[in-house]
C-alpha cells in the first residue's frame, strides 16, 4: 500500500503507512504530545486520534484545551448521547448530531410522541452510567453495503451513510454493542466526558427543509470543567432572561402560530401599543426632518419588479405571483422601492424639490426559510420604516450625512448605544453579482466613506456585503443570543433611476438624472421591537409601555370609585392607566405589576381617599411614596416627554 505523506506545522514531512492513526503520528514527535492529542487535523478536517487515515495532508495535532479540543469533547458527548437513546427507547430514530462552539445537539424521532424534556434527565443517567463505565470508543469502518444493512429501513442513517461515506466505507464509532455514525472525531474513552448538560429539546425539520419531517432536537452542551460549564449555564440563562420571545409571552406582545402561518406575527394589545408609540414617534421626527409621508400598496403588477430587476436578482426571497387569471400577475411586494418610484414619476421633479424625501411605514413580504425564522426578529411580513431620498449628484454625501446625523439622534431617544457601523461594498472578485457600472461603484463607495470620516465615526469595511444596486452603511447590532444582526440601513442606488427612467428639470432646463438613497432608520416594527424588548428587558421606558400606571385600590368596593376616578383623569392626560379589579391579595398584585413591569404602581387606600392623593411605587424600587393625584400626573408627565 502507498504511503501517506503528512507536512507538520514547522514545514517538515513525514511519510506514514496507509491507515495510521492521529496517535501514531503525534508519538513520532513526543510522547507528551501523544498524551495530550485529542485529535489530528488533516487538511483542515479533524479525525479521532485513533481513527485509520487514508490521505495524506498538512497536519496538526489537536490537542484539549483548544476550542477544536471543546468540539471533539462535546461530539464525543453527542456519541454517549446517541448510546443512551439507543439503550433508553427501542423505537427512537436518531438524525444528526453537530458539536461546535455553541454546544451539540442530536436529532430524534420517536414515533407518535417525540422525546420530551422530561426525559431528558433519565437520559442524563443512562449517559452518566456509560461515562463512568469508562468505555473504550473504537473508530471501525463498514462498507456502504454493511453500513445499510445496519441501517435496515431507517431513512436517517441511510440518508447519513450516503452523505458521510467516503471512497466506499463509513466511519463509526463503537461503544460496546453500539455503533454510531461518527460525525466529527471523538476521545477514545467515554469516561473523558464528565461535565455535560442537556439543555432542552425543539422541533427541527431533518435536513432543515419545512417539506421533510419535524424532528426532535436535543441541545446539550459539554465542558472540561465544571466552573465553565457554570459560566456558560448562566449565561444561557441571562440569554433567555433577555430573549424578545420569551418576554414577548410574558407580557403578551405578540404571538405566531405557524398553524396560521409561520413569519406572519400577530400583535396583541400590549405590543401594538408599543408598536403604534414608536411609529408615532418616528413619523413626527420625520415630517420634522423634512419626509413627506405616502401611503402606497402592498400588492403591485409583477411587471414592476421585473422592471426594478427584483425579480431577475431576488425572486428567491419573494412570494409567488398571484395569477389573476385574466392574463395579469400580481406580486407581493419585498421592498417598497418601486412604489416610492411611482410616488416620484407622479410629477414633473425640478431641481428646486431635491432632496425629495418620500417616506412610508411600509408593510412588504419575504418568504424567508423556515428555519430563519424567528419571532418578530425574522419574519415574513414586515413593516419597515422605510425613506427614498432623491437627490443631485452633488447633495449625495450632504444628504447622507443628514440621515445619519438624524439616525443617532433617534439611537439616543429609544437609549440605544450599543451598535457598530459597517460599511458594505461589492465583491471585487465577483462583480457579476452586481448592477454592471465600475464607476458608479468606486464613486459611490467612496462618497460612503469620505461622509463617515468628514462625521469623525468609527466603521468597519465589508467586501460583498452590498447589495446588487449599490453599496450601503449598516448599522449592526447583537440580538439576545449573541447573533449579530442590521438595524438600520443607507444604501446608494444609482440603478433604479437608472431603470425607471427617472429625472428632474435642473437649473438649465434640461433633463438630469436623480440619485436614490434608500434609508431605514428603526428598521422594520418587527425587529426593531424585539430589539428594544432584549435591550430593556422588557422594562420598556415609561413613554414605549404598553401599561404605564396600575391602580390598586385597597378595597374595591371602598375605594374601587376612587380608583376610577384616578384612572379616568390619567387616562384624560393620554396616560396609559388602567384599574385593577382581580378580587386577589394586596401584595399579590403589586408583585403582579412588577413582574409586568409596569412603570408605576398606585396604590389607594382610605388615607388616599381622605387627601385626595396616591402612593406611589416605581417600576424596580422597594419604597412607595405618598403624593397628591396631581403632582403625580406632572411627574409622569414629565418622565413621559424627557
Ligand atoms: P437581512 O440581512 O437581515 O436579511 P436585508 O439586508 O435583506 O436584511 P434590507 O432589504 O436592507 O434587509 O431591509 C431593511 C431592514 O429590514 C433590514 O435592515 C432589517 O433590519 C429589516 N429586515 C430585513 N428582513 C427582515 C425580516 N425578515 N424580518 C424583520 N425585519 C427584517
Ligand atoms: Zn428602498
Amino acid at each position: 500500500m502507498a504511503d501517506l505523506s503528512f507536512e507538520f506545522p514547522d514545514g517538515s514531512v513525514k511519510q506514514f503507512a496507509d491507515a495510521v492513526v492521529g496517535e501514531e503520528i503525534a508519538k513520532s514527535i513526543s510522547i507528551s504530545l501523544a498524551k495530550k492529542a485529542v485529535a489530528a487535523k488533516v487538511d483542515g478536517k479533524l479525525h479521532s486520534v485513533n481513527e485509520p487515515l487514508h490521505k495524506g495532508g498538512k497536519l496538526e495535532i489537536i490537542t484539549k484545551d483548544s476550542e477544536e479540543g471543546l468540539t471533539v469533547l462535546r461530539q464525543t458527548a453527542a456519541q454517549i448521547l446517541k448510546m443512551a437513546i439507543n439503550q433508553d427507547f427501542t423505537n427512537v430514530k436518531i438524525g444528526e448530531s453537530v458539536a461546535d462552539e455553541d454546544g451539540f445537539y442530536v436529532d430524534t424521532d420517536k414515533p407518535d410522541t417525540q422525546i420530551s424534556v422530561d426525559e431528558l434527565e433519565g437520559l442524563s443517567k443512562t449517559m452518566k452510567k456509560i461515562v463512568s463505565d469508562n468505555l473504550e470508543i473504537k473508530s471501525v469502518e463498514l462498507s456502504v453495503a454493511d453500513a445499510k444493512a445496519l441501517a435496515g429501513e431507517d431513512p436517517y442513517q441511510n440518508s447519513l451513510i450516503d452523505k458521510l461515506a467516503v471512497d466506499g466505507q463509513v466511519l463509526y464509532n463503537e461503544i460496546g454493542d453500539f455503533k454510531g455514525i461518527a460525525e466529527g472525531a471523538v476521545l477514545p474513552k467515554t469516561g473523558a466526558v464528565k461535565i455535560f448538560k442537556l439543555l432542552s429539546v425543539a422541533g427541527a425539520y431533518w435536513e432543515g427543509k419545512s417539506s421533510n419531517p419535524m424532528l426532535q432536537r436535543i441541545y446539550a452542551t459539554a465542558f472540561n470543567k465544571q466552573g465553565e460549564l457554570d459560566e456558560d449555564l448562566k449565561k444561557r440563562q441571562e440569554a433567555h432572561d433577555r430573549d424578545h420571545r420569551v418576554i414577548g409571552n410574558q407580557l403578551d406582545l405578540f404571538f405566531v402560530d405557524p398553524k396560521v402561518g409561520a413569519g406572519l406575527p400577530y400583535w396583541m394589545p400590549n405590543g401594538a401599543t408599543i408598536r403604534r408609540t414608536i411609529e408615532r414617534y418616528i413619523i413626527d421626527r420625520e415630517v420634522a426632518n423634512g419626509y413627506k409621508h405616502v401611503y402606497t400598496p402592498v400588492l403591485a403588477n409583477l411587471d414592476l419588479y421585473k422592471q426594478s430587476g427584483h425579480w431577475d436578482h431576488y425572486r428567491e426571497d419573494m412570494f409567488p405571483p398571484m395569477d389573476m387569471g385574466d392574463g395579469e400577475m400580481l406580486e407581493l411586494r419585498p421592498m417598497n422601492c418601486p412604489s416610492h418610484i411611482q410616488v416620484y414619476k407622479h410629477h414633473i421633479r425640478s431641481y428646486r424639490e431635491l432632496p425629495l424625501r418620500i417616506a412610508e411605514l411600509g408593510m412588504m413580504h419575504r418568504y424567508e426559510k423556515s428555519g430563519a425564522l424567528s419571532g418578530l426578529q425574522r419574519v415574513r411580513e414586515m413593516t419597515l420604516n422605510d425613506g427614498h431620498t432623491f437627490v443631485t449628484l452633488d447633495q449625495i454625501q450632504e444628504e447622507f450625512q443628514k440621515i445619519l446625523k438624524l439616525m443617532v439622534s433617534v439611537y439616543h431617544d429609544f437609549d440605544i448605544n450599543d451598535y457598530t457601523f459597517r460599511l458594505s461594498y461589492r465583491d471585487p472578485q465577483n462583480t457579476e453579482k452586481y448592477f454592471d457600472d465600475d464607476e458608479m461603484w468606486n464613486r459611490a463607495q467612496s462618497m460612503l466613506k469620505n461622509a463617515m470620516d468628514e462625521l469623525g465615526l468609527d466603521y468597519v469595511e465589508a467586501e460583498g456585503e452590498a447589495a446588487f444596486y449599490g453599496p450601503k452603511l449598516d448599522v449592526q447590532t447583537k440580538t439576545a443570543l449573541g447573533n449579530e444582526e442590521t438595524l438600520s440601513t443607507i444604501q446608494l442606488d444609482f440603478m433604479l433611476p437608472e431603470r425607471f427612467d427617472l429625472h428632474y428639470i435642473g437649473e438649465d432646463g434640461k433633463e438630469h438624472r436623480p440619485v436614490m438613497i434608500h434609508r431605514g432608520l428603526v428598521s422594520t416594527m418587527e425587529r426593531f421591537t424585539a430589539y428594544l424588548t432584549e435591550i430593556y428587558k422588557g422594562a420598556f421606558p415609561t413613554w414605549l409601555a404598553p401599561q404605564q400606571v396600575k391602580i390598586i385600590p385597597v378595597s374595591e368596593q371602598k375605594h374601587g370609585k376612587f380608583a376610577q376616578e384616578i384612572g379616568e383623569k390619567l387616562r384624560g392626560f393620554n396616560i396609559r392607566a388602567d384599574v385593577e379589579e382581580r378580587p386577589e391579595k394586596m401584595g399579590y398584585l403589586i408583585r403582579d405589576a412588577q413582574t409586568h413591569k409596569i412603570p408605576y404602581t398606585l396604590v389607594v387606600g382610605d388615607e388616599e381617599m381622605n387627601s385626595g392623593s396616591v402612593s406611589v411605587r416605581k417600576y424596580g424600587e422597594d419604597d412607595s411614596k405618598s403624593e397628591s393625584v396631581d403632582s403625580f400626573v406632572d411627574e409622569i408627565r414629565h418622565d413621559i416627554d424627557t
